[in-house]
C-alpha cells in the first residue's frame, strides 16, 4: 500500500499535502487544503477564485491567496500560469510569456484545462472543489504539468493530452510521475447513465470504474479513471500516487462543489521545475 501524502504547515498557517512519490524525485509542488489564506465566510480560508454565483470573493483576497502558495516555492504571485477551466480536453504548453497569466495579467482568451512547461519557477496552477485535480514530473527531462479533470474533461482524454504534450517536448511516459490529488471519492460521486454513456470504451477499462448503485445510477470512482488513463499512456504504476482523499467527506480541508453548492471556495495544486 502506498505511503500517506505528507500534510505541512507553511509559514502563514497554510495547511498543504504533498505525494511522497514526487517528493522523493525533487518535485516541487502541493496541493492546498482550505486552512489558511485571507478569505472569508464561505470562502474561508485559502481560496483560488473569486466564484460563479452572486456572492463572491474579492480578487484582492484571491491574489494574497496565491502571493502566499507561491510564497512557499520562494516565487511570487506573478510567477503563477493560471489555467482558464471550462471542462475542456485542451492542454497549452507554457513558457516565459504566460508568466503571470490569470493572476497578475489577463486570463486565457480561451478555455485550457491541463498546462505543461519546462521553464523554471513558472508555477502551474489548476483548481478544484471535488474535481481532479493532477500534476505530472519528468525528474530526467525537468518538465511538468498540472491538469484539471472532471467527468467531463476524464472522458475527453485531458490527463493523456498532457502526457503526450509533455512527450511531444521530449518526455518519455516511462519516466513520468503523477499525483492525482483530493477529489471527490467513489463514496460520495453519483452519477447518471448520461455520463456513464460519455466515457469512450478504451482499452484502459474505464467501465470499471462505474459501480451501479440503483436504477440508472452509478458511484464514479474519478481517481480510479485517471490512474487507468495514466497506465494507458505508457506511465508505470509505481509511478502514479494518488491521495485517495474524499474532498466531499472532509469540511475541514476541502472544499466541495456537491456539499456547499456554488457558493464555496476552490482549492489549489501547484507545481514547477
Ligand atoms: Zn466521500
Amino acid at each position: 500500500m502506498e505511503k500517506a501524502w505528507t500534510e505541512h504547515i507553511g509559514p502563514g498557517g497554510e495547511r498543504y499535502l504533498t505525494s511522497p512519490l514526487l517528493d522523493g524525485a525533487g518535485a516541487r509542488h502541493l496541493f492546498s487544503t482550505r486552512i489558511g489564506g485571507v478569505s472569508r465566510g464561505a470562502f474561508g480560508g485559502w481560496n483560488f477564485a473569486v466564484g460563479v454565483a452572486e456572492e463572491r470573493d474579492s480578487e484582492d483576497n484571491v491574489r494574497e491567496n496565491y502571493a502566499r502558495a507561491a510564497g512557499i516555492f520562494g516565487l511570487s504571485a506573478g510567477d503563477v500560469c493560471r489555467t482558464y477551466q471550462s471542462h475542456t480536453s485542451r492542454v497549452d504548453f507554457v513558457g516565459e510569456p504566460e508568466r503571470g497569466v490569470g493572476v497578475t495579467k489577463p486570463k486565457f482568451p480561451y478555455g485550457v484545462d491541463g498546462l505543461v512547461t519546462d521553464t523554471p519557477n513558472l508555477l502551474l496552477s489548476v483548481r478544484s472543489a471535488d474535481c481532479v485535480p493532477i500534476l505530472l514530473y519528468d525528474p530526467v527531462g525537468k518538465r511538468c504539468g498540472a491538469v484539471h479533470a472532471g467527468w467531463r474533461g476524464t472522458a475527453g482524454g485531458v490527463t493523456a493530452n498532457a502526457v503526450d504534450l509533455l512527450c511531444r517536448f521530449g518526455s518519455r511516459p516511462s519516466d513520468l510521475l503523477a499525483a492525482i490529488g483530493p477529489c471527490i471519492g467513489p463514496c460520495c460521486y453519483e452519477v447518471g447513465g448520461e455520463v456513464r454513456d460519455a466515457f469512450p470504451a478504451r482499452d484502459a477499462g474505464l467501465d470499471g470504474c462505474f459501480s451501479p448503485c440503483g436504477e440508472g445510477k452509478y458511484r464514479l470512482d474519478l481517481t480510479e479513471a485517471n490512474r487507468r488513463l495514466l497506465l494507458a499512456a505508457g506511465l508505470r504504476e509505481e509511478h502514479i500516487s494518488c491521495a485517495n482523499l474524499c474532498t466531499k467527506c472532509d469540511p475541514v480541508r476541502f472544499f466541495s462543489h456537491r456539499r456547499s453548492g456554488p457558493v464555496r471556495g476552490t482549492m489549489s495544486a501547484f507545481i514547477t521545475v
